[in-house]
């Protein structure tokens, strides 16, 4: 029998038995259930965001230059590094042809700007 299920039938016991007390306490602990309910739903959704962000972590290759790319990524798309320490969000840079062929990135979002090095 579910939690739900138990607290209904005890309810409906203490109904018969005419025992108000006991009601209410019951009304209490099925409210008090559904709020560890609702507290494990979100617990469960932060526990998989952070797994995520672990193995998402774990990819990343860091250079010199604020900017990370992905391990096993054949298109090295660059990540903004300054986005990722702060907010944990993969905010992909743009790419601009600079001076000597060089490739400079920018994060549209905070403005990180730098130069592509080794790839
Ligand atoms: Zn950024």
């Amino acid at each position: 029998m579910g939690l739900y299920e138990g607290i209904k039938d005890a309810i409906g016991i203490a109904q018969k038995a005419d025992n108000v007390e006991l009601y209410k306490q019951l009304i209490d602990l099925s409210s008090q259930a559904l709020d560890m309910q609702t507290e494990i739903a979100k617990l469960r959704e932060e526990n998989s965001e952070l797994q995520k962000s672990k193995e998402t972590e774990q990819r990343f290759v860091r250079h010199e230059q604020p900017y990370l790319t992905l391990q096993g990524d054949n298109q090295k798309v660059c990540y903004c590094a300054v986005c990722w320490g702060k907010d944990e969000k993969m905010i992909q840079m743009d790419r601009i042809n600079w001076d000597k062929g060089q490739i400079k990135l920018y994060c549209s979002v905070c403005e990180n700007h730098c130069i592509e090095c080794e790839q």
